[in-house]
């Protein structure tokens, strides 16, 4: 059975945790580095950007955070898309740079302009729509050649894949779909198995 961890240091990491669980995939809250040994993904949760990142390097999970990047997949949601940015517009995070990306941290306001839109997403060539939470989210400026744009919202990616790994300005764990997470399983499996991309 395939486990994927979910980095539970701050944030919204438990609903991430039971999706996974109704695709039939165990998951673990991921607390100390050698958790991460028994992970074949991983998930970095959306919360407080700045927070997490202390959080990783006060637990000394980031060199062993980047090492599991390069051979298995990371999917980060929101504040995590932010800290899997190569620049962010904050000059307290140092980012993880997994995807060649440029962000900016809380750019459509604050808490009071959460909203939820449709996001289209096509799979196996299909299109399924799905229900984009946005909570303060991150807004993403600029990506690299290499940077697949997989959703896009009033013409900013809002879902983006570069090699194995995913990013979404939103959470896909609050809505119903299951869309989002079954693409991180499917690449563990490599990028090859990964359609419309
Ligand atoms: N605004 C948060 C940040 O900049 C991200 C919000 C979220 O993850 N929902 O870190």
């Amino acid at each position: 059975m395939l486990t994927i961890g979910v980095l539970g240091l701050q944030g919204a990491y438990k609903k991430h945790s039971r999706l996974l669980n109704r695709l039939g995939v165990n998951s673990i809250n991921v607390r100390y580095p050698n958790e991460l040994d028994r992970c074949q993904a991983l998930i970095i949760p959306g919360g407080e950007s700045t927070t997490i990142m202390k959080l990783m390097d006060f637990i000394h999970i980031r060199d062993k955070i980047v090492k599991f990047s390069e051979s298995r997949p990371i999917f980060g949601t929101c504040a995590g898309m932010i800290l899997m940015a190569k620049k962010a517009n904050d000059p307290k995070l140092e980012t993880l740079s997994l995807i060649d990306m440029e962000v900016i941290r809380n750019a459509y306001g604050r808490q009071v302009d959460s909203f939820t839109h449709s996001i289209d997403v096509m799979v196996n060539g299909n299109k399924e729509t799905i229900s984009g939470v946005f909570i303060r989210a991150p807004r993403v400026l600029k990506v690299g050649k290499n940077v697949k744009v997989l959703a896009s919202l009033n013409g900013d990616p809002v879902f983006v894949r570069e090699g194995i790994h995913l990013a979404t300005t939103f959470h896909p764990e609050l809505s119903s779909s299951t869309v989002v997470h079954q693409m991180l399983i499917n690449l563990i499996k490599g990028p090859v198995y990964q359609s419309g991309a």
